[in-house]
């Protein structure tokens, strides 16, 4: 904060607020100043705080929209500048903010907290590997009751039964299960389309353990792949171990992700590879660091994220496979381990 010649810090995005004070309710907002850490929030949530905060006084306000109290005690204090979330805080809670700040500049400020998450401690890797263990347990459970006939959700139901009862929190995010033409959807949520022997099936999914998400992919095929799929298969399978062995501590992320898309191209199958190659997960499934051609980003040692490649062609189908890794300094050390096989 001093190097950015801010005085006053105010956190609004509740996975940047349970990442400085610990606290996992759905309601608050931070103030961190050099000598005070307050974390505002109102009657359902005081008695949480207390507990899952013990850094931060707790000030007790009527709702989470409402500053006046932060603002009072910034003006006491002789604070003349508060940085605020730009990508989070929204244009009410800036209006209001605005209006009681009687002279204090607001500074937004972007990507602040995010970019010392996308460096994870040690304790936050074993998490993520908890998640990503659990998640390869799931799956592997789930791989036998796969059969011809099933409908996507079906899949889907009996993935999250055995995910939750692997220890998964919750979802991270909704599991996408897309089969035949529908694997050409890279974000296709399961359907009640119904699955039939030798088709793709995309499956992209996760785990949560204290907070800590993980995200997979594997997509296979029940029976035998025809020629064509399984080129494609192994194109993409290439396209990530090329990937996966370039991982170094200092190159680019989008130095990685060019690796990718210029083995598709090398074949003329570039245009089919759409979105980035990955994506830091945490306590967010999609974070920082971004390994994309606009990805800005060296890759350090601590940082976790995904690398999946993936192949989307319209009225055909599609194939990704997507694995997490933390960033070690001998090179990646791989968190998901689901076998790869592509017919089942
Ligand atoms: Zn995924
Ligand atoms: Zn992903």
């Amino acid at each position: 904060m001093d190097a950015r010649n801010i005085e006053a810090f105010l956190l609004t995005n509740p996975p940047n607020i349970f990442y400085l004070s610990g606290f996992s309710g759905s309601s608050a907002y931070l103030c961190i100043t050099e000598k005070t850490a307050h974390l505002y929030t109102d009657f359902r949530y005081l008695q949480q705080a207390a507990e899952e905060a013990p850094s931060f006084e707790i000030i007790k306000v009527g709702s989470s929209e409402n500053f006046d109290e932060m603002i009072a005690f910034l003006l006491k204090s002789g604070i003349k500048n508060i940085a605020v979330e730009e990508s989070n805080l929204t244009l009410s809670s800036y209006n209001r903010l605005k209006a009681a700040a009687q002279g204090i500049e607001l500074i937004p400020q972007s990507r602040f907290v995010e970019e010392i998450r996308a460096i994870k401690e040690e304790s936050e890797v074993e998490k993520i590997a908890a998640a990503a263990g659990i998640a390869d347990q799931a799956f592997q459970q789930l791989l036998p009751l796969v059969k011809p006939g099933m409908r996507e959700d079906d899949i889907a139901l009996e993935l999250e039964y055995r995910l939750r009862k692997a220890g998964s929190q919750k979802n991270p995010f909704d599991i996408i299960v897309a089969s035949g033409p529908r694997s050409a959807l890279p974000h296709g949520l399961a359907s009640s389309r119904i699955i039939e022997e030798g088709e793709l099936i995309t499956i992209d999914f996760g785990a949560v353990f204290s907070g800590y998400s993980s995200d997979m992919t594997r997509t296979f095929i029940i029976g035998e792949p025809s020629k064509k799929q399984r080129e494609i298969y192994n194109m993409v399978l290439e396209a990530q171990e090329l990937a996966l062995s370039n991982l170094q501590i200092g190159k680019a992320c989008a130095e990685i992700d060019k690796l990718a898309r210029d083995h598709f191209q090398k074949y003329g199958y570039a245009s089919y590879f759409g979105h980035g190659l990955g994506h830091g997960v945490g306590l967010e499934v999609h974070e920082l660091p971004t390994l994309s051609p606009k990805g800005n980003m060296i890759l350090e040692e601590g940082m976790v994220f995904t690398v999946e490649p993936g192949l989307y062609m319209r009225g055909w189908g599609g194939v990704r496979i997507e694995d997490l890794v933390v960033l070690r300094n001998s090179g990646p050390e791989i968190l998901t381990s689901a076998p790869k096989e592509l017919s089942i």
